[in-house]
């Protein structure tokens, strides 16, 4: 699998979504995936100081690391909630997108209250333009349902593996999925790769999340790539082409350290 990817070391990639805060190495890694060819790392944040820490290597590496700051169900804590709000609502112009969001019914916060908390995102997101990139658990068709009740018009299903039912509703509506290194074995997740038409797919890594026991960094992307074009049955040549240009347009990403033949 190495070898096949040092022959093409050069595929425009870019990672979808990532959390740099929680890489040990980040300078490595970063440098790791400059040296193949990755354009571009979506860094996603949780919390409010994830979202801090993305913010600030968002400006350490412009043009390559391109933040967007969220609140993930995960992190929900009740005296904690209008400060982590007022945060995004004051940062989220020097964002690209408004992740990590979502519902989570598997976690212990309680649902209810999930569910107030991503209202007010989702009406950020509409207020700003800003994209959502976001986390569902047990949530999709309630996810599904409130984004499209605000008429969201531009959303990313991250690591999508919900149901095959939902997910022609979210294509439907003009959304998008994003693929993870899980792509290589996980069914769910294949089944939802498969039925996506290239053109509603994103490519990311969810770094440093392990997959088979191995930490993963923004470079796997190129893991991600492999696995996508398997299942396609068609080149990583053509995924790469698309799906950055997917994630360009949808996210409005801009760099002048690109090459002139970027996708
Ligand atoms: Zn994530």
């Amino acid at each position: 699998m190495h070898i096949e990817t040092e022959k093409n070391p050069n595929l425009p990639l870019i990672d979808g979504h990532a959390h740099l805060n929680e890489l040990e190495e980040l300078e490595e890694d970063l440098k790791e995936a400059r040296r193949r060819g990755i354009l571009a790392i979506i860094g996603v944040g949780m919390c409010l100081e994830s979202n801090r820490r993305v913010l600030a290597i968002g400006e350490e590496n412009p043009g390559f690391v391109f933040p967007a700051i969220g609140y993930h169900p995960w992190e929900i804590r009740k005296p904690e909630i209008r400060e982590n709000l007022a945060f995004i609502e004051e940062n989220v112009e020097r964002c690209v997108a408004i992740g990590e969001v979502g519902l989570d019914y598997k976690a212990k916060v309680e649902k209810a209250l999930q569910r107030e908390v991503f209202q007010e995102l989702v009406e950020v997101s509409v207020r700003y333009d800003k994209p959502l990139i976001l986390h569902c658990r047990y949530s999709h068709q309630r996810v599904f349902s409130m984004i499209s009740d605000m008429a969201v018009k531009k959303a990313v299903f991250h690591w999508y593996s919900g149901s095959l039912e939902i997910l022609d509703q979210i294509v439907g509506a003009g959304y998008f999925i994003s693929a993870t290194p899980a792509a290589a074995y996980s069914r769910e997740h294949q089944a939802a790769i498969s039925k996506t038409p290239l053109e509603r797919l994103l490519l990311e890594t969810d770094s440093p999340v392990e997959y088979q026991g191995e930490r993963s960094g923004p470079a796997d992307v190129v893991r991600t790539l492999e696995a996508v074009a398997m299942i396609k049955g068609i080149t990583k040549d053509q995924v790469a082409q698309i799906t950055t240009r997917n994630a360009r347009q949808l996210l409005e990403l801009e760099s002048n350290h690109w090459p002139t033949q970027a996708p």
